[in-house]
C-alpha cells in the first residue's frame, strides 16, 4: 500500500511529545529511544524531551558512535544495541516458584501480566523482526504465555527511515526502509529546507483515536511525495546488501568449508551478535534455591548458540569449537530458519555487524558462500 492509499495526516514538530502524552493519558507505558552511555537505547519515556533529538550515528563493523547533529531532527539515527525483544521476550523471566510445605512443595505459578505498553520509534526492520518473533512464539500449538502477554495490546508507533546506517541492509531483505503495515501509527520526519513536520500514516482504529488528540491536517499530494522521497533517500544511501537467492543451498553445501575456521579465528564467541539480534530467541533454564532449601525458583534466561553450554547434552557439548558455533548461527539464520519458519531469520538491521567486537560482517560471510569464494570442503 502506498502513501496515497492510506489515511495520511500531517502533524507539526511538537507531535512526538504530543503523541507520547496522548499515549500516557490513554494508559500506556511508553517505551522509546533515549540516550544512555553514548548510544541510543530503549527505555521508558514520558515526554518528547526524552527523545534523542539532534543526534546521528556512525556505524561500521565493530564500531558505533553517536554524534550531535545540527538539524534538530528527532530520528536522525538508526537502530542501536537494544531491540524490542527485551520487552516482548525479556532477558530473564521467572517461570515459577516453589515453596516447601511439609514433605512436599507447593508451586506458585508466575502471574502473566504486563502493563499496556506503547513502543515508540519502531523502525521498519524492527516491525519485521517482531513479525518473525510472533511466528516463533505464537505460531505453534503452544503459544508462549510471556510473549503473548507482552505482545497483546502493544501499541506500535513506527518511524520510517530517512537515512541508512553504515551497517543496514534491510532493502535487500525486503524489510525496509519503509514499512507498509504492522503498526498503529507510522511517522515520516520531514526536516529539510527549514521545514519540520511529520507525515503520519494511520494503521489502526486506535492509532486514529490517539492521533485525534494531536493537532493535525490532511496530507496533500506534496506531503506524500516529500514522505516518499525520505525513504527513497534512505534506500539509495544503503551501502550494504545481502543476496538471499540461493544462499540456503550454498551454506548447506559448504558445511565442511574451511571458511568456518577462518572466520572462527577472528570470532571471540562472545555472543554479542545473538544478544543484539532482534530475531534470536534461544534461552536456557536455570533452577535456584535459597540457603534454607525452602524456596526454589525456575528462571528462563536468554542464551546463545555461541556459548559452550548451549549444546551441552549428556556427555558434553556437541559444538565444542568456535567454528562449529559460528556455523550453527549463520546456517540457522540464513538457511534452516526457512525450513523451520518459511522465511529468513535475518531482517537486515545490521546490529550483529556493528556490535561484533571483531567486526565480522554477515553480508560478507554470506557472499563468500553464495559466490563460491568459500571452498566447500577442507583440502
Ligand atoms: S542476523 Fe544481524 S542483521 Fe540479521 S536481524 Fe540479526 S542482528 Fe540484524
Ligand atoms: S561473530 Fe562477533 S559478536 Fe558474534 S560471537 Fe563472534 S565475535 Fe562475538
Amino acid at each position: 500500500m502506498g502513501f496515497s492509499e492510506r489515511e495520511t495526516l500531517v502533524v507539526d514538530a511538537n507531535a512526538p511529545g504530543a503523541i507520547v502524552s496522548a499515549l500516557n493519558r490513554a494508559g500506556f507505558e511508553v517505551i522509546g529511544p533515549t540516550v544512555e552511555s553514548g548510544s541510543v537505547v530503549y527505555g521508558p519515556i514520558s515526554t518528547g524531551e526524552n527523545l534523542p533529538r539532534g543526534f546521528t550515528d556512525t556505524q561500521e563493523p565493530g564500531h558505533y558512535r553517536l554524534n550531535p547533529h545540527a538539524d534538530g531532527s528527532y530520528f536522525g539515527y538508526v537502530v542501536g544495541p537494544h531491540s524490542w525483544k527485551r520487552y516482548l521476550h525479556p532477558p530473564a523471566v521467572r517461570l515459577f516458584a516453589a515453596r516447601r510445605e511439609g514433605k512436599g512443595f507447593a508451586l506458585e505459578a508466575q502471574p502473566q501480566e504486563a502493563p499496556p505498553r506503547a513502543f515508540f520509534g519502531v523502525r521498519p526492520c524492527e516491525l519485521a523482526a517482531i513479525a518473525r518473533q510472533d511466528r516463533i512464539f505464537l505460531g505453534g500449538a503452544q503459544p508462549d504465555p510471556t510473549y503473548r502477554t507482552n505482545r497483546e495490546g502493544a501499541f506500535l508507533v513506527a518511524v520510517q527511515c530517512g537515512r541508512a546506517g553504515g551497517t543496514c541492509f534491510c532493502a535487500s531483505m525486503g524489510t525496509g526502509p519503509r514499512a507498509a503495515a504492522g503498526f498503529d501509527l507510522a511517522l515520516t520526519e520531514l526536516s529539510d529546507g527549514g521545514r519540520h513536520e511529520f507525515v503520519v500514516e494511520i494503521g489502526s482504529p486506535r492509532g486514529r483515536d490517539i492521533l485525534a488528540k494531536v493537532p493535525h491536517r490532511l496530507a496533500t499530494e506534496d506531503d506524500l511525495n516529500a514522505a516518499a522521497a525520505v525513504t527513497a533517500r534512505a534506500q539509495a544511501g544503503m551501502g550494504r546488501s545481502l543476496e538471499a537467492e540461493g544462499l540456503p543451498k550454498a551454506l548447506l553445501a559448504g558445511l565442511e568449508s574451511p571458511r568456518w575456521e577462518t572466520t572462527a579465528a577472528r570470532c571471540l564467541s562472545c555472543a554479542n551478535c545473538t544478544m543484539v539480534c532482534p530475531t534470536c530467541f534461544c534461552t536456557t533454564v536455570e533452577d535456584t534455591t535459597d540457603l534454607t532449601g525452602d524456596h526454589a525458583e525456575r528462571w528462563r534466561r536468554w542464551d546463545s548458540c555461541f556459548t559452550l553450554d548451549f549444546s551441552y547434552i549428556h556427555g558434553g557439548a556437541v559444538r565444542r569449537t568456535t567454528a562449529s558455533r559460528y556455523r550453527q548461527w549463520l546456517t540457522h539464520k540464513f538457511a534452516t530458519w526457512f525450513e523451520q519458519f518459511g522465511e529468513s531469520g535475518c531482517v537486515g538491521c545490521g546490529r550483529c555487524i556493528t556490535w561484533c567486537p571483531a567486526g565480522i560482517d554477515v553480508t560478507e560471510e554470506a557472499r563468500a558462500f553464495r559466490t563460491g569464494s568459500a571452498p566447500k570442503e577442507r583440502t
